[in-house]
């Protein structure tokens, strides 16, 4: 999984033939914020597929998350992880923009000040608890609000916004955060 977050410097059309290529491959692979946020085009990516979104929290944020209340987040970076049964394209341009309805938990994060969505990982084979269970075994990622993200949860995750303790393997994001 670690493997596709390297392509911090890649150029567009780089990161589009690396799309395509891991598109059939099963295998998740990471597509960065700046193929996702390009109005009237969307990255070829498969219709329905859990996700992990890969958020930097510049500085420490507070803010009401509907049923969690009023929830602090420290600096750092965090992986929200959730699933797109219909199209998995505008469900991520959504998650980019900072303006919208606050419908789920994590929009309240995306739209707060100082926080960037850097990009997904994009999990074709994998439930979205799996995904979350493969963060946390895998990189160390663990549970940042209990609760946060996870009304569908089926395996008891705790929660499906993970901070992430092991940065070596998301560095090419601080690439990204310049885009
Ligand atoms: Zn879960």
């Amino acid at each position: 999984m670690a493997s596709g977050t390297t392509v911090g410097s890649a150029t567009t059309s780089q990161d589009e033939t690396e799309v395509a290529k891991n598109l059939h491959s099963h295998r998740p692979f990471f597509v960065p914020a700046r193929l996702l946020c390009r109005p009237g085009k969307q990255p070829p990516l498969p219709r329905t597929a859990s996700y992990a979104l890969l958020l930097h929290v510049r500085r420490r944020v507070s803010m009401f998350a509907g049923s969690l209340g009023w929830v602090s987040l420290p600096s750092g970076y965090y992986f929200y992880v959730g699933s797109a049964r219909r199209c998995l394209s505008s469900r991520l341009a959504r998650h980019m923009r900072r303006q919208k309805k606050r419908h789920w938990h994590v929009d309240h994060l995306t739209s707060a000040p100082g926080v960037q969505a850097l990009g997904a990982i994009v999990a074709p084979a994998s439930g979205e608890c799996e995904l979350v269970q493969r963060l946390r075994d895998q990189h160390g990622c663990v549970p940042a609000i209990a609760g946060f993200g996870a009304s569908d949860c089926v395996r008891h995750c705790g929660a499906h916004l993970l901070l992430v303790t092991d940065k070596s393997w998301v560095i090419g994001d601080e690439a990204y955060a310049q885009h």
